[in-house]
């Protein structure tokens, strides 16, 4: 079956030779650099063997329409962010499937500011490119390519001005960063090594594209990590995903901890030393969160899912983190959007400062559980579904934001409408796995109650 073309508020995504094609990331181009205006478009690309053909055909696109496309090559998704701004561009592409299997890619739409594109900016550009008839600029006015090296350079400097390097040089810590063949491929021991003096032992670091695991930093896919950090005797072990906005962390004992502790630890971190002030996160993310907030008396604010909408909350109330239960950890002082090269600063910071192992920060964070589940719907019943499921538990703490994501004290659930398959998610996390399991069983019966 042909996969279908996927259109939303995180770009516009498919499988390459099928529905994502070079015409059409050619004609997406070319609708942004008309939303855009004519003049620098920062356009950067993960390690993917189709990187480079979709990037030609961005190019082609940006300029037919009149604008400088600036060529950062292979840099990672929050590079790309902070050079579109850093660089006063008009726009910026990331060419990156993210965590999709190697097949897929995608384009990722950049604003003025360096912020993804919102739900309502996105809609501009998708109808644009359904207009079509693109307003060509004549030979004479076409401009040239411009190429940007080190792209990193900036973004590193920017991190170096909040972390606390030095300390952290001084430990010397022996740490291994499993790239999955992506964007951290080409730069993460470098990082570790020099900015921050780790010895660094490197998995999956041949920049190809050819992802050897699976790519997204589940604790499943991180077998020959867990094994190298406890063979080696690294202190710690972390895991990106391949366009480097996410991290998963392995503990001294070799046990991957959980993607949602990436954002708890370094939450920690920057309520003890950084800055006190509120927190955000989506509703899916653990009550570890709220733990943490609870420590510093500071205040969560809950989003709806997706990297845009936890950005939007935090800037309206000046958060000094945020992030979501994926490993995506978004600090403001640095820049606002997800970024594991940052998490990996303040985790080092975090281990520098206390003086404790990760297992041992791990033990101080209560223990919660988490089940994921989906069922397939058509699309007509979701509204059902939905208004049984707020029936049904009306008695509960509801937040409506999102689907349906109900309170029960020590546990909770979100129920949500999946913005790529034609599935209800089901999330539960309950203090034991026997818990949520039931919570998560219970949900999914009640959907198929109306099924
Ligand atoms: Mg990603």
């Amino acid at each position: 079956m042909r996969q279908m073309l996927k259109i939303g508020v995180s770009g516009v995504r498919g499988v390459v030779g099928e529905s994502f094609t070079p015409q059409l990331a050619s004609s997406i181009a070319q609708a942004f650099g008309v939303y855009a205006g004519r003049g620098r478009i920062v356009v950067g690309r993960d390690t993917r063997p189709s990187g480079e053909m979709i990037e030609l055909a961005v190019v082609a696109g940006l300029q037919a329409v009149g604008c400088k496309p600036v060529l950062v090559g292979v840099a990672p998704t929050p590079t790309v962010l902070m050079l579109t701004h850093a660089l006063d561009a008009r726009g910026g592409i990331a060419i990156t499937a993210s965590h999709n299997p190697g097949p897929w890619n995608a384009l990722k739409l950049i604003n003025n500011d360096g912020l993804f594109l919102d739900e309502t900016r996105m809609e501009e550009v998708i109808d644009i490119y359904h207009q079509g008839d693109f307003p060509l600029v004549p030979e004479i006015e076409l401009l040239r390519v411009d190429r940007y090296e080190e792209p990193m350079r900036d973004h590193i400097w920017r991190i170096l001005q909040v972390v606390d390097a030095d300390a952290i040089c001084q430990q010397r810590f022996h740490v291994a960063v499993d790239c999955c063949n992506g964007v951290g491929a080409v730069y993460s021991q470098r990082f570790l090594e020099e900015a921050l003096g780790c010895r660094v032992t490197p998995l999956f670091d041949q920049p190809n594209g050819l992802f050897e695991r699976e790519p997204e930093p589940l604790p499943r896919n991180l077998e020959k990590l867990k094994a190298c950090v406890k063979e080696q005797g690294c202190q710690i072990g972390f895991a990106q995903d391949p366009d480097g906005d996410r991290l998963a962390v392995v503990d001294e004992t070799g046990r991957a901890i959980g993607e949602d502790l990436t954002l708890a630890l370094c939450m920690d971190q920057v309520l003890t030393h950084h800055a006190k002030g509120p927190v955000v996160a989506t509703v899916s993310t653990s009550k570890r969160i709220d733990f943490i907030a609870r420590r510093h008396g500071v205040e969560v604010v809950r989003t709806k899912v997706g990297e845009i909408n936890v950005v939007d909350a935090m800037q309206r109330l000046g958060a000094v983190i945020g992030g979501e239960n994926n490993g995506g950890v978004i600090l403001p002082a640095v820049h606002a959007c997800r970024d594991s090269f940052t998490a990996m600063a303040l985790l080092l910071e975090l281990l520098t400062c206390s003086g404790k192992s990760v297992a041992q920060l791990f033990e101080e964070i209560p223990t919660y559980c988490t089940v994921k589940d989906k069922v397939p719907i058509k699309a007509v019943q979701t509204p059902r579904i939905m208004r049984h499921i707020r029936q049904s538990y009306a008695n509960r703490p509801l937040n409506l934001m999102d689907g349906v994501w109900v309170d029960f004290g020590e546990s909770w659930v979100h129920v949500r409408r999946s913005n790529t398959e034609p599935v209800i998610r089901i999330v539960s996390e309950a203090p034991t796995p026997e818990a949520a399991q039931q919570l998560a069983a219970e949900f999914r019966r009640r959907i198929e109650e109306m099924l």
